[in-house]
């Protein structure tokens, strides 16, 4: 490939995508960064008014973008959006599968509603996700690129949150697996499995209920991540963004199956 045609092939003209989690945090900054390398972007969100924010950000910056309401759990709602998009804008290119919650505590106390109500949103709507954009893009000539949110709590135990880590664990197997299966319909699917990143998941720790910021319980979070990541430092959602819009991007087209780790070091697989 020319130098030229190198640095080109990192952008996504012409692609459409589709993020879930869009109204916050990383998928937040992966809708706007692949709307700012080009790529028409349906940003989802349970949190619909989140999402349209997120899609007026990109028009009012000159990109192509619409907002909508998505249960990621909810596989009619998935497979409807899925088909409404290819149908609406000539296929879909690219599927971000980032809508996540977070469930702690301890493990011998862990109620099974909390884990079905984790399994439903962290797994199965990740699982519904690629089943959605992979029925799609294997009758696409050019295939498609599914990129799905990994932790490094797949790769770094740590206590009280067992029922996250196990569906993290579950998004890698299924990431791989998935990738062996359609690979020869040119459907790329790789993960990304982030350190720690400061957004509403991990602000809930120190934003107060009227949306200030605890700074002193700010800190007691953030610097024992930092002692423990060996860049000490955390990431931001824009840290993450980019590993999204990598293998998005034809930039990536000799990767799938594959894990990214944008983790400061915290953990080396
Ligand atoms: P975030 O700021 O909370 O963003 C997640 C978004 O997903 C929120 O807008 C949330 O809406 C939405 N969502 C929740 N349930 C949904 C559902 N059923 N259907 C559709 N959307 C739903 O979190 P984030 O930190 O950016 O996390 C994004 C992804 O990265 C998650 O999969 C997370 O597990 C993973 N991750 C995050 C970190 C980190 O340190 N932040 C590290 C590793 C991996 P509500 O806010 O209304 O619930």
């Amino acid at each position: 490939m020319e130098a030229t045609t190198l640095i080109e092939s990192f952008r996504v003209d012409g692609k459409v995508a589709v993020v879930t989690g869009a109204g916050s945090g990383i998928g937040r900054a992966s809708a706007l960064a692949l709307a700012g390398a080009g790529a028409a972007v349906v940003c989802a969100d349970i949190d619909g008014a989140s999402a349209t924010a997120a899609a007026q950000e990109i028009a009012a910056a000159g990109g192509v973008a619409e907002g909508v309401t998505l249960d990621v759990s909810n596989r009619g709602e998935v497979d409807a959006l899925a088909q409404r998009v290819a149908a609406e804008r000539g296929g879909i290119h690219v599927w971000c599968n980032i809508a996540g919650i977070m469930v702690e505590g301890p493990f011998l106390d862990a109620p099974e509603e909390d884990l079905d109500r984790i399994i439903s949103v962290n797994l199965k709507g990740v699982f519904f996700g690629c089943q959605a954009a992979g029925r799609i893009m294997v009758t696409q000539p050019e295939g498609g690129s599914i990129i799905n949110a990994s932790s490094a709590a797949a790769d770094a135990p740590s206590p009280n949150i067992v029922s996250y880590a196990i569906c993290k664990a579950g998004v890698v197997q299924m990431t791989k697996s998935l990738a062996v299966e359609i690979g020869k319909k040119k459907v790329r699917v790789n993960a990304v499995a982030p350190g720690f990143v400061l957004t509403g998941m991990t602000g809930r720790y120190f934003v107060r209920p009227d949306g200030t910021v605890d700074e002193e319980m700010q800190e007691a979070v953030i610097a024992p991540m930092r002692k423990f990541t060996p860049l000490r430092s955390i990431g931001e959602p824009e840290d993450i963004a980019a590993a999204f819009l990598y293998l998005a991007s034809d930039a990536s087209r000799f990767m799938t199956g594959q894990v990214l780790r944008p983790n400061g070091g915290v953990a080396m697989v």
